[in-house]
């Protein structure tokens, strides 16, 4: 029986922070673009924290926003509460940060999807990869059985048996491939709590010859917040003049909302460590590594056993919910241990669970596999982006998607491609510490890793990078202007400066 075919100029699979900015970016030069996601009802989610920059990463999104990208803009509209971190130390350590409505966030990004031009977002479950040989055979309907020299992608099979035939396809699969979600000692196939896993993709990537490893992250306990007892805790506002993070958001007009602050204490502790043997990552029953920095609560009892309390942020997810984020205290202890450790928090007695934590397990392909363009070294056409190269967080993945997208489109375009430097921007740091150096625990930014540091600002990200994004077609006319405005400003200012000192001397 005949497949259903489709043909597109470029393909992304998965519809998280990194397909999104993956898709949106060669839509947006002129490119007809298709996003196939395996459930259209989590776009954009935020599997983990709900919340959207921080120390290095901040910077991050401040470039995506200044190469085009959407992420920048949709926290502005969707966040709740806006703090720039570090604002006691030296400028290039500033850093913003916001706590986002998940529902919001997640919404609105869909919206931004759907009424892209040029773009299609469908629900498909991608089971194959589909390879040509050197030859240029015409195999469409043989998926990758053995990697070729000189082998290139022409598309993707779904789980339905329809083909999406395109010269580029990015994979953005999060933490999805042959995921496997750990409670205690309880196992259930997942890439996050209610989704499934994508089994059949790791089996065809590894007969394109890209090989793959395991990783794993955890997630925390998310409660009832009318069953916490607020005034136990410390409130923790939002800045007094909170700054956007779109180049282009003029101001932050919504009401900001309070996080609010416990901490563990050596009771807990004590009950963790008695119960160590049934946390999969010390029983054995995790084998991939997790992100050093980013612990889960057991990890930091273990690793940090001098400390007497660790804190936990009490993060509201929404407007519109009473749910609580603990951000902290990320486990996969078993759910018996999870609610006698909130039994012992101060505030958290009586704490409602609505979400227990839990670990996830998932393939990742090693990012040395990669070219800084993103695209495989062994399968031309095919590029990867996001927690998929070994990464870990979601600006990080937005700022791979959108690199992913820019250069397939510039290889269909038979443009060069756009490879950012160390010294450019954070994003360049990312991408060559990825593609040079490889990853052996999930990769999260640092501003240590960046060396040019001090220029890489987040106050000056438009400076950096917006003439790229507008050379590349990804700028629009009013967010131009807005930087020409700035530049002219700056350049006058310099002007009287240096007609002062001249006076002067
Ligand atoms: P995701 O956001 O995971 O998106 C992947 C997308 O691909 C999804 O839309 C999925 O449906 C789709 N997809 C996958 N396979 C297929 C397929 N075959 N066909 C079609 N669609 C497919 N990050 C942190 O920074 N700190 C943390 O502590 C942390 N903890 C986490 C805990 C858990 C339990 C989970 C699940 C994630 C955690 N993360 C954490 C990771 C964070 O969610 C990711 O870094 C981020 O979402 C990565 O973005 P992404 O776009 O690469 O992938």
């Amino acid at each position: 029986m005949a497949n259903l075919v489709y043909d597109y100029d470029v393909i992304v699979v998965g519809a998280g922070h990194a397909g999104i900015e993956a898709a949106l970016a060669p839509a947006r030069m002129g490119l007809r673009t298709c996003l196939l996601t395996m459930n259209a009802d989590t776009v954009g989610v935020m599997s983990c924290n709900p919340a959207i920059g921080g120390v290095a990463k901040g910077q991050i999104v401040r470039e995506i926003d200044a190469l085009g990208g959407e992420m920048g803009k949709v926290i502005d509209a969707a966040g709740i509460q806006f703090r720039m971190l570090n604002r006691t130390k030296g400028p290039a350590m500033h850093s913003p940060r916001a706590q986002a409505d998940k529902k919001l966030y997640q919404f609105t990004m869909k919206h931004r999807v759907e009424q892209q031009p040029k773009l299609t977002l469908r629900q498909e479950l991608v089971d194959a990869i589909l390879i040509s040989g050197a030859g240029g055979s015409p195999a469409l309907d043989v998926q990758a059985s053995r990697p070729h020299h000189g082998a290139h992608v022409i598309g993707v099979k779904t789980a339905g048996d329809t083909l999406y035939r395109a010269p580029a396809v990015i994979l953005t699969t999060g933490t999805f491939l042959k995921a496997l979600m750990h409670m205690g000692e309880a196992k259930s196939r997942g890439g996050r709590a209610g989704d499934q896993s994508a089994e059949g993709l790791s089996d065809s990537l590894n007969a394109c010859g890209i090989q793959l490893a395991r990783f794993k992250t955890g997630t925390p306990c998310r409660l009832n917040g009318r069953t916490i007892d607020f005034a136990k805790c410390e409130e923790q506002p939002g800045d007094a003049d909170p700054r956007p993070f779109s180049f282009a958001t003029e101001r932050i007009v919504q009401p900001q909302m309070h996080c609010h602050i416990t901490y563990t204490n050596e009771k807990v502790h004590e009950l963790i460590r008695a119960n160590l043997q049934r946390a999969p990552m010390y029983s054995g029953q995790i084998q991939g590594r997790g992100p050093r920095y980013c612990p889960s609560i057991e990890d930091k009892v273990v690793r940090f056993a001098d400390k007497d309390r660790h804190q936990i942020f009490l993060e509201p997810e929404g407007r519109n919910t009473w749910e609580y984020y603990c951000n902290g205290i990320s486990t996969s202890l078993p759910n018996d241990v999870q609610a006698e450790m909130l039994r012992n928090i101060a505030g958290l007695e009586n704490a409602e669970v609505m979400r227990w934590g839990y670990a996830v397990e998932y393939d990742y392909a090693p990012p040395t596999q990669l070219q800084p363009t993103l695209e495989t070294k062994s399968v031309a056409g095919l590029y990867f982006a996001g927690q998929i190269n070994g990464t870990t967080g979601y600006e990080e993945a937005a700022a791979q998607g959108l690199m992913a997208g820019v250069n397939a489109a510039l290889k269909i375009k038979q443009e060069p491609p756009l490879i950012l430097d160390r010294s450019q921007a954070y994003i360049g740091v990312l991408i060559d510490d990825l593609v040079t150096k490889g990853v052996d625990e999930p990769y999260r930014m640092f501003t240590s890793r960046a060396e040019y540091r001090l220029l890489l600002r987040h106050d000056n990200a438009d400076r950096r990078l917006t003439p790229i994004g507008r050379r590349i077609g990804l700028v629009n006319d009013a967010d131009w202007e807005r930087l020409q405005f700035k530049e002219r400003g700056i350049n006058s200012l310099f002007g009287d400066l240096k007609s002062c000192k001249h006076e002067g001397a």
